[in-house]
């Protein structure tokens, strides 16, 4: 055992100390190389550990992406901390299924610490949750709460009688909704399609004067951090009258949510905390390792009626057990490694780790600007978009610098607009790494003849 696990955490430090040098994206001949390696039949006899080992130092990482590194601005990724690999070394080594209360003791506690602190830092009043897979899974969890605590105040009872025959329920989502939240709708059964959209405004915000009646049987989506802009609805202007109405408000703020932990940034989630439940990455912005979203509700009944299941042999009739607040039974304790980034960072490390990577995308964006290409959004958070010009031009741009090596960042259409997408989000990030992306882009823009780009 000491050997292989020894060998596996020298190959893992070896590959995290070349992380930040190493091309970001991998070279085509090195997938295909791996997608060969692995072509082969299920092996008849057993084979040295050693040699799968090596296999996956040598073959498997030249294939990975380096979001280990800093130079990685796609999605909305971040990396995790040295804190919270080590956390989860630990914990995989335990190997506990948190699902029951008698599957861990040591999982059920540092994961309920883990919850209240997030919900603290977070600033929400979150009273009932659990540690799910990301902010899909959370944006499902909640909004099974919702179906329930809506169609429980109408008489039904959707987790006994399904949604069959059930009185409607009415969905509103601003027109910028996530993907996400709509495959969790569509899961749930209450139809993807079947949301009235809300009209949104140029960073992507919900419009307030645009809403349909609301009433009791009404679940309202928000949105902490429009995935693109990173702008946030306004929360004040909905939330209070909303709830008044009866209306069930949930917020997806898969990585927004984070701006309430940076005393700078809190003012663009002004209100949320009024909701009545929030979905949030921890693998985004708390670069804690994948997988790991937040599912929280201040309404624990709801939440627990939606997701109970009992069994004899699953534990005492009547006692909360963990898989009575998310979908799964047995997990891993993910909720760990938050406890691990909550612990080593405290509140103010969390607030600079956000503070700092907005002011990294404004970096990114004051020298986009300056060589002459235009920020589709206001630079609020961690997103920036950039065109270059023309949806052509803007898209060769980021497949070279794609191709290149030095960085990652995708494009996605803003408003009509190809753009650059380009967020910050992982903690080792510094403004040298900007500078060299910065570089890098202008040095492209330079060989295409565009803008104020030099080379
Ligand atoms: C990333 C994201 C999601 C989905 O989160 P996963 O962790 O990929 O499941 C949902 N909503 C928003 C706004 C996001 O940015």
């Amino acid at each position: 055992m000491h050997e292989h696990l020894e060998t596996a955490m020298r190959i893992a430090l070896d590959y995290l100390d070349g992380a930040r040098d190493r091309a970001v994206f991998p070279d085509p001949a090195d997938v295909e190389r791996l997608a060969a390696a692995l072509d082969g039949p299920v092996p008849a006899e057993p084979q040295p550990v050693a040699d799968m080992l090596a296999l996956l130092a040598n073959v498997a990482a030249p294939a990975t992406v380096a979001n280990a590194g800093s130079r990685y601005f796609g999605f909305v990724n971040g990396g995790a901390m040295p804190a919270t690999t080590a956390a989860s070394w630990i914990s995989t080594a335990w190997d506990q299924n948190a699902g029951m209360r008698a599957g861990s003791p040591a999982a059920e506690l540092l994961e309920a610490a883990a919850f209240r602190w997030a919900a603290d830092v977070l600033g929400v009043p979150a009273t009932g949750g659990g540690f799910v897979t990301g902010a899909t899974m959370a944006n499902l969890t909640c909004l099974a709460a919702a179906r329930h605590r809506i169609l429980d105040g109408a008489g039904w009872d959707v987790g006994a009688d399904g949604l069959f025959g059930a009185p409607p329920v009415s969905v509103v989502v601003g027109d910028e909704v996530h993907v996400s939240l709509l495959k969790a709708l569509s899961v749930l059964g209450m139809g993807a399609g079947r949301v009235h959209r809300v009209p949104v405004d140029d960073q992507g915000r919900l419009d307030p004067h645009q809403l349909p009646p609301l009433d009791g049987r009404t679940i309202v989506c928000l949105q902490a951090g429009n995935v693109n802009s990173g702008a946030s609805d306004p929360f004040t202007e909905i939330i209070p009258t909303a709830r008044e109405a009866g209306a069930w408000v949930h917020v997806d703020g898969a990585f927004g949510l984070w701006a309430n932990a940076a005393p700078g940034r809190a003012h663009l989630v002004d209100g949320v905390a009024g909701a009545d439940s929030w979905a949030t990455d921890a693998h985004k912005w708390l670069n804690v390792p994948y997988d790991c979203g937040i599912a929280m509700t201040r309404d624990v009944e709801a939440l627990h009626a939606a997701m109970t299941t009992s069994a004899a042999y699953l534990g005492v009739p009547g006692q909360a057990e963990p898989h009575h607040n998310v979908p799964e039974m047995s997990r891993r304790a993910r909720g760990i490694e938050v406890w691990a980034a909550i612990h080593s960072l405290g509140r103010s490390g969390i607030g600079e780790m956000v503070e700092r990577a907005c002011r990294l995308a404004d970096r990114f964006a004051v020298a986009m600007a300056e060589a002459g290409f235009e920020v589709l959004n206001d630079v609020v958070l961690n997103q920036v978009l950039v065109s270059f010009g023309s949806d052509e031009t803007t898209d060769r741009i980021i497949q070279s610098i794609q191709a290149g090596g030095i960085a990652w960042m995708g494009g996605t259409t803003w408003q009509g607009h190809r753009a650059m997408r380009f967020s910050v989000s992982n903690w080792q990030t510094t403004e040298t790494d900007i500078d060299v992306v910065v570089g890098a882009v202008l040095t492209e823009t330079g060989r295409l003849g565009l803008g104020g780009g030099h080379s």
